[in-house]
């Protein structure tokens, strides 16, 4: 690809053509990936943001013994901080407040209430055994969850014995921070990074348009619901419990745990989607949403913590009614009609 470059770009110029985009796709954090650029393609900043992904990756995974949590969730309770990298810090200290302002619907230390449910460790979904855990079983997790982890530097410890962080909720939105800074740093003006849905706009699309993205339907993986425009800068996150979920006794149990029961989250939604200019936050909030509801969701964006207020949302019930927050009204080409989806704007 790197030899048929200079070829493509000669032709777009003497076309007078946008450039062709080059893409990228690869396998990490327990999805699939892909990076594409639109402003002539420099396959060495896509080669830069996949490893810079697998750097966060070893970092982050909770199958790999010598990652940052492992090593952190194997030392819990023992009193003994552990060294991480600083990018581990600084994500666990934006983990803990997404906690906090989300009054721990967002909490980073669900693992072993994940596990009891077979969502393990990310990476090891293939061989996972889904089952519903016994009431008992649950009781005996749940207070290992809520109590954060003690972050002072780059030095990190779990208070309880038993304690196990899981950051599948925050780490692709943090990964999409970081991909962005690579890509800039390449001089890369106009790309879509998507990070297993977590979807990132880097300028606009080259003939000076937003990037469009489309929200999926969370009852049909190959319908959409909307289809959006996104800002320079901008993260599109959904959290649904279609993603990934099993069935038991003729009930449907997801992967996305309301830590107040333990049980996956019955809020009524079928799927919220964050845009924010903050990927982090894209991420940890539209899962923190869907755990706390419509209601409550469009509490927050109204009169909720800063970071909330400038989000905006799309909340599918599953009533079929779909909630747009006004600040995407502009551009927004709703899609779900046809599948017996109806579309509010919401103001402030
Ligand atoms: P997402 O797809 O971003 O909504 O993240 C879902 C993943 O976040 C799950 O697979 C778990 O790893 C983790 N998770 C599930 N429930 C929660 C929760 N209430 N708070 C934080 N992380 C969670
Ligand atoms: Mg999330």
């Amino acid at each position: 690809m790197k030899r048929a470059l200079p070829f493509l770009l000669l032709l777009s110029l003497l076309s007078g053509c946008a450039p062709e985009p080059v893409s990228q796709s690869f396998f990490a954090m327990d999805t699939v990936m892909s990076v594409t650029l639109y402003d002539g393609g420099d396959t060495d900043a896509l080669v830069a943001a996949q490893q810079e992904v697998n750097r966060l990756d070893q970092l982050w995974s909770r199958t790999r013994p010598e990652s940052d949590v492992s090593r952190l969730n194997a030392a819990a309770g023992s009193g003994t901080p552990v060294e991480v990298d600083p990018d581990t810090a600084a994500l666990l200290e934006q983990a803990d407040r997404a906690a906090r302002e989300s009054g721990m619907a967002f909490d980073p230390v669900m693992a072993p209430v994940m596990d009891a449910w077979g969502f393990g460790a990310t990476g090891s979904e293939s061989t996972a055994v889904h089952r519903v855990p016994s009431q008992a079983e649950l009781d005996a997790l749940l207070p290992l969850t809520r109590d954060l982890p003690r972050v002072e530097g780059t030095a990190v410890s779990l208070p309880l014995a038993g304690q196990a962080v899981d950051l599948g909720g925050i780490a692709k939105g943090a990964a999409a921070g970081h991909v962005l800074e690579v890509l800039t740093g390449h001089g890369v003006g106009s790309a879509i990074i998507d990070l297993g849905g977590n979807i990132t706009a880097l300028g606009e699309k080259p003939d000076g348009s937003p990037f469009r993205v489309m929200v999926k339907d969370p009852r049909d993986s190959e319908g959409g619901i909307c289809v959006l425009s996104l800002a320079d800068g901008a993260t599109c996150s959904t959290s649904g419990g279609y993603e990934r979920y099993f069935e038991a006794d003729g009930r449907v149990y997801h992967h996305i745990i309301d830590p107040s029961t333990g049980y996956p989250a019955r809020s009524g939604l079928l799927s919220v989607t964050v845009v924010s200019q903050d990927p982090y936050w894209a991420d940890a909030w539209s899962t923190a949403l869907f755990v706390l509801g419509a209601e409550e969701a469009l509490d927050l964006w109204r009169e909720g913590p800063e970071t909330v207020q400038a989000m905006e949302l799309i909340l599918v019930e599953e009533s079929g009614r779909v909630l747009v927050t006004e600040g995407l009204e502009e551009g927004l080409e709703f899609l779900g009609e046809e599948a017996g989806y109806t579309c509010e704007i919401v103001r402030r």
